[in-house]
This record gives C-alpha cells, structure tokens and sequence, in this order.
C-alpha cells in the first residue's frame, strides 16, 4: 500500500510484473475458438487459464484466494491484455469487491477463491421488468419466516448470462413497509434451486446475453444473505461503481490501440480523409486522454484505501461518450469493417450503443451527478 494517492508504488515492481506477465503470455496465448462454442465458454477457458498463471484476483487478499497486492498491478495486468486486443480479466471484479466489503469472512473464504478460479461463475440479477434505472423500485420478495430462511418470489430481466452460470448475485426486497434504500437486502443464488427458471432471450443481433430469471417460491437460508438486511442497496451502489472503471475493464488499452490505427489512417490518408472526420479522431484522442486521467486518478484512490463512490458516473458518462465516439468514427474511417468478415469494429461499435445502458444509464448517471456531486435540487417533476 503507498502513502499518497498520486504514489503509484514501486515501478520496479509493477515493470517485473508486466514482464512476467508478457513472458507468461507467450507461452499461454489466448485459446483458438471453435465456431461453434458460444462466447462465454469461451471466455470461461480463458478465464480458468488466465487463473491458473495466477493472474486473476491479484488484488484480493491471499486468504481469499488472490495474490494479495494492490489495484495497480490487478490494473496492470488489464492493461497488457487490452493492449494485445485480446478479451480482458473476466469482468468479475466488480463482485469481488461487492463480497469483500459486505461479506461475512465465511462467506470471503467460502465464495471468493471459487469465483476468482472460475469454479462458480457469477451473474448479476438486478433489473426487472418494472426496476431498471429504478432500482429502488424493485418488487422481487424475500419473505422471513419464523425458522430464519426465506422464500423468495418474483422475476430478474436482462440478466446477462444466467444460462451459463451457477450462482446469482441477487437482490430482492426484505421489508415491503420499510424505505426503499434500506428494504433490499442481496443473497447469493443458487440458479440450480428449485423453483429458479433461467430463459435465455434472443437479440435482435442473433446473441444470446439476456436472461430472464423467474423466481417461484424459492427458498434461501440465512447464510445465503450478503451483509445484514437492508445492506443490498449499497451493495448494489459498491457493485455499479466498480463496473465503472475503464482501466478495470481493460477497455482503456483497448481504445489506445484503435486511435493508433485512426492516427495512422490520418497520416498514410491525409488529404484525401475530410478535415470533418479528421477533427473528430482529435476528439477521440482528447476524450481518450481524459478517460486516461480519470481512470488513473480512480486508481490513486483505490491505491489509498478509498470506495468507489459517486464519481464513478462521471466516468461512467466519459467511457460512454468516448467509446461511441471511437467506433462511430472508426466506421467512418474504415467502413470496409462494415461488410469485412469478422468485422470486429462493427462489433464493437455495436456494444457500445449498450455502454449508455448498462450498469445505469447515461441520464441516470447525470441524475446521481447532479445530485449526490453538485447538490442540485430535484427534478420539480421528479
Ligand atoms: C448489455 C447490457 C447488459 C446488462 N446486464 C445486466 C445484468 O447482468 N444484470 C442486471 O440486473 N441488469 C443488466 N442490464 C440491465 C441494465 O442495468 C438496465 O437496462 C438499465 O439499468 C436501464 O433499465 P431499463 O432497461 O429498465 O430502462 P428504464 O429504466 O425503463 O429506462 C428507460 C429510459 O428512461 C430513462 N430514465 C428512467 N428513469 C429516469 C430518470 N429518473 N431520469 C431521467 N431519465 C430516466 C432511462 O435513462 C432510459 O433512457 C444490462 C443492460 C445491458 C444493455
């Protein structure tokens, strides 16, 4: 741990480690992936083996089954794989986090070491029909009976994967009179417990991501509760906060390498690309170079011993902005990644029209900004 936020720690340190790891990497490559295996097994393997070289969870106490350093070298490692293009760190952090801080020390030891490894693989049941950018309005019932379990009723939406996981990060409401910030209480889920009926829905892209989750009389018992009752929303608050991070998600990496291509493209194209689309990669090289301070300065705070809080809207707004920005001007600049196989720009120019969505959308970002950061007054309609 260092002494001020703006310490980055021994760079030595973190130089053996990217070393190691890049040296780690040539002898591990990522995996070929056969045609037909669905995205998240492959991501899985990927995951399994990404863990087995113990780069998983470097950030995580060694009694928990990580490798007891700091965000910076857990950052590091994210960073090298966006920087080869290859998939990130599977996005389990945000978990990790949500578990360490509200977790019994049973549930740590029990829980961790099994999702760090891969062995359970976690989803993240949240939204409802009724409860998206509301949460607090969220009707799914965990009713407590007298002999200390639960039974739990109603139904999770968007629920990304859920077929191909194990356990559940679930919140439902535990008090129907109480209000509704301190009335959620979080459990972790079975998704092979009776009364639990995962549907996969299709997308209009052919993906299968989203899940529904119908929940008909299932029981859960007291142990399986995170934190104390009424701990789910600001479970769910720590939650969001970590999925905010761009460094986290090795997507900062991965945008430098798209504006080294835009750059190129600038200057093996000039004259011929119009000064409209050459002005628009200089925004994406500036949007890029704030979304690098803010990630840095998140990191820092990490570092010293601080909660991810409401600022991560703010970078939650910024990724958005520039992610959009960087794909919509790449497909400009190479619109033959329209039609290419593969088309991997098109791709991700697609998931990012979801980066306004998910993990709160862009109004409700400006909604927590404007509020919890500038005290504004509510909306007068709200
Ligand atoms: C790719 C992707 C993956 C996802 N994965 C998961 C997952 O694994 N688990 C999970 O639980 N959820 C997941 N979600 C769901 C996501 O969290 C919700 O879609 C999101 O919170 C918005 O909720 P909603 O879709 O119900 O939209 P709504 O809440 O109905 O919002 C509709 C529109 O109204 C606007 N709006 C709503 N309220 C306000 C307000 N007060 N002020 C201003 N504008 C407002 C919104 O900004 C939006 O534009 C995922 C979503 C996406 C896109």
């Amino acid at each position: 741990m260092t002494d001020t936020p703006l310490d980055f720690g021994d760079p030595e340190d973190l130089e053996r480690l990217r070393h190691d790891f890049r040296a780690w990497l040539v002898d591990h490559p990522l995996p070929e992936r056969p045609a037909d295996e669905p995205l998240p097994v492959f991501l899985h393997r990927w995951h399994r083996q990404l863990h087995s070289g113990g780069w998983v969870g470097l950030d995580v106490p060694e009694q928990y089954g990580g490798r007891g350093l700091t965000a910076l070298h857990q950052v590091t490692v994210s960073d090298e794989l966006g920087a080869r293009g290859v998939p990130g760190v599977p996005r389990i952090g945000y978990l990790a986090h949500a578990l360490l801080r509200f977790g019994s020390e049973e549930q740590r030891r029990r829980l961790l070491p099994r999702m760090l490894s891969g062995d359970d693989v976690w989803c993240q049941g949240f939204s409802e029909p009724g409860a998206g950018s509301d949460l607090a309005g969220m009707s799914t019932y965990a009713e407590r009976h007298p002999e200390g379990h639960y039974i739990v009723n109603g139904q999770k939406l968007w629920t990304s994967y859920a077929q191909y996981s194990g356990l559940c990060l679930l919140l439902a409401r535990t008090d129907r009179a109480a209000p509704a910030h301190t009335s959620i209480s979080a459990f972790v889920l079975p998704l092979d417990r009776p009364g639990v009926t995962v549907r996969p829905l299709r997308a209009a892209n052919g993906d299968d991501e989203f899940c529904e989750l119908f929940l008909d009389d299932v029981r859960l018992e007291e142990s399986e509760r995170i934190g104390a009752e009424g701990d789910g929303w600001p479970l769910a608050m720590t939650t969001v906060a970590y999925e905010r991070n761009a460094l986290d998600t090795g997507h900062l990496s991965k945008y430098g390498l798209l504006i080294e291509r835009l750059r190129r493209a600038a200057h093996e194209r000039r004259g011929t690309l119009p000064d409209g689309l050459l002005s628009d990669i200089g925004r994406c090289a500036v949007d890029y170079q704030v979304l690098v301070a803010h990630a840095r300065r998140r990191t820092a705070e990490r570092l010293a011993g601080q909660s991810a809080g409401p600022e991560s809207s703010v970078d939650k707004l910024l990724m958005t902005r520039a992610e959009q920005r960087l794909y919509e001007t790449a497909l400009k600049v190479f619109p033959e990644e329209l039609y290419g196989e593969g088309g991997e720009v098109l791709g991700d120019y697609f998931y990012a029209r979801a980066a306004s969505v998910y993990g709160g959308t862009s109004q409700i970002q400006r909604n927590i900004i404007a509020k919890r950061l500038l005290g504004l007054p509510a909306d007068r309609h709200a």
